[in-house]
């Protein structure tokens, strides 16, 4: 079984998201490198672990990694609209500058819900970066805390993605690009 020949089209190649994870660390690096405290950087489970598992490659600082877990997808392509979070952190956040780590920012229930979670931990800034964002998607709006900044890999048009951690059905997330799915897949 072949799982390329299940993507309609390559977005972004392996070369190119490295070149692009290869600046966000950079810039994570400059703007992290003189705080007194080290940052935290928390990923969101299963989508985000080759997106974090590079880009902490690419960050020239000491820090901690850790996952959140947050239910909201099923095996469909459409979100329910009410994430939870269904596996807690280990690091102690409070206090933290943590660094929120998304494969896609897309309606923003997802990214919404998990600044509110790390909000209650007593995190003392929240950033977001995330691998894509498709804002002709967003439905729900979304604050940054404390000095909290907003990186963002490339602006996603409005298909559905498969690849570099990306899944359907949980299936296609070791693809090394990401692509997208042909529809015929996720219509069947
Ligand atoms: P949101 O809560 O912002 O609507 O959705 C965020 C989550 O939906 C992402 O973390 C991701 O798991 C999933 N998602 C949104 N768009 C896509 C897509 O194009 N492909 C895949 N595989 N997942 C997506
Ligand atoms: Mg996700």
């Amino acid at each position: 079984m072949d799982l390329n020949s299940d993507v309609e089209r390559i977005l972004w190649t392996e070369e190119q998201i490295l070149e692009r994870v290869s600046e966000l660390g950079s810039q994570l690096t400059r703007d992290f490198e003189s705080r007194a405290i080290t940052p935290v950087l928390v990923g969101v489970a299963t989508g985000a672990f080759i997106f974090l598992a590079d880009l902490v490659r690419k960050i020239q600082l000491p820090m901690n990694v850790d996952f959140v877990r947050v239910e909201s997808y099923g095996s469909g392509t459409v979100s329910n609209g009410k994430p939870k979070i269904s596996c807690d952190l280990k690091v102690d956040v409070r206090g933290r500058h943590v660094i929120l780590v998304e494969d896609i920012v897309d309606t923003g229930n997802t990214l919404s819900c998990v600044i509110d979670y790390l909000k209650s931990k007593g995190a003392s800034s929240i950033s977001v970066c995330t691998l894509l964002d498709k804002p002709a998607r967003r439905k729900v709006h979304f604050e940054l805390v404390g000095e909290g900044k907003y990186y963002c890999g490339f602006e996603c048009p409005d298909y559905f993605v498969v690849g570099y951690g990306f899944d359907f059905d949980e299936q296609y997330r070791n693809l090394p690009y990401v692509g997208v799915l042909k529809p015929e897949i996720y219509e069947s």
